[in-house]
């Protein structure tokens, strides 16, 4: 590594609440000589927020490929470059790859900026595991793709998380819930750090309905986190929805009824629940 080379910092901005930047990443930023940035316009307009004025270099996805060996070169003659992208952790799902590698294979050094990232926030909030966990990126647009992408992870125990954009949801939920089945439970984040930031928690079937009945509840950006199939050999673990309603039914009904009932809504074994709910309601 050459001391007088330049540093890449790959700096993560808010996903929508402008105080989710941290006062290293604007040290960061009004220190660079250079900030790389996918649409200038807009990464304009967030860093005249914070009072910083710097020259801009258009990096995105279209022309990263190309534009990387430039970068290269100047952070070689000693320029500090800051890589940012519209929102959140460069990177994830964002312009970046190609000059990262391209760093990493020149010797140059790269130090990560951490912030806001909306994958990890919602996760953090989904009550789903998040001891593991896959990380998917944008779901293919098409239904044939989507569902070989879905069947490909029907057997993952690991928790799932995808992007999905506003008007693909209804489509991709369909398809989950047709090669994951109607009772595997998720919770999608929506319009996170902002005013109309939702988590909505339930079984993909009941959430599908319950998006088609008002188009207010697919607007916005999102982040679906899916629950992993649940382990064969392990004791199962059902889902807080079923346990809810495992547990109002049975204030009703003998357990073994209610068992029956939310073993058939949820497709989960009647014993284990008849289980479960010895265990911890009697
Ligand atoms: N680099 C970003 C990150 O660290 O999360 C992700 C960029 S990706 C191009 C944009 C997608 O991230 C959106 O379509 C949406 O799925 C998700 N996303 C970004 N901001 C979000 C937010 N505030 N709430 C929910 N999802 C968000």
């Amino acid at each position: 590594m050459n001391n007088l080379s330049g540093v890449l910092y790959i700096v993560a901005t808010p996903i929508g609440n402008l105080k989710d930047i941290s006062q290293r990443a604007l040290d960061t930023l009004a220190a660079a000589d250079l900030i790389a940035a996918e649409d200038t316009r807009h990464s304009g307009l967030l860093l005249n927020h914070y009072g910083i004025k710097k020259p801009f270099f258009a990096l995105h996805d279209h022309n990263e490929q190309q534009k990387a060996e430039l970068l290269v070169e100047k952070l070689r003659r000693g320029e500090n470059i800051a890589l940012i992208s519209d929102a959140g952790t460069p990177l994830i799902c964002d312009p970046g790859f190609h000059l990262v590698r391209k760093c990493r294979q020149a010797g140059l050094r790269v130090v990560p900026i951490p912030g806001a990232c909306a994958a990890i926030a919602a996760l953090s909030a989904s009550g789903i595991a998040s001891d593991r966990f896959c990380f998917e990126g944008f779901l293919p647009a098409k239904s044939k793709a989507r569902c070989d992408k879905l069947q490909s992870l029907a057997e993952e125990e690991r928790t799932l998380i995808f992007y999905e954009s506003t008007h693909r949801i209804c489509d991709a939920l369909q398809d989950i819930e047709n090669v994951l089945g109607p009772s595997r439970y998720m919770v999608l984040a929506r319009e996170l750090t902002k005013t109309w930031e939702t988590l909505s928690a339930d079984s993909v079937a009941n959430l599908r309905r319950w998006l088609a009945e008002d188009s207010n509840r697919i607007k916005g950006e999102m982040v679906l986190i899916i629950e992993g199939k649940p382990a064969s050999d392990k004791e199962e673990e059902f889902s807080p929805q079923a346990v809810r309603a495992l547990r109002r039914i049975a204030q009703e009904l003998p357990l073994k009824k209610a068992a029956a009932i939310v073993a058939e809504l949820y497709g989960y074994k009647k014993n284990a629940l008849y289980q479960f709910g010895l265990e911890h309601f009697q």
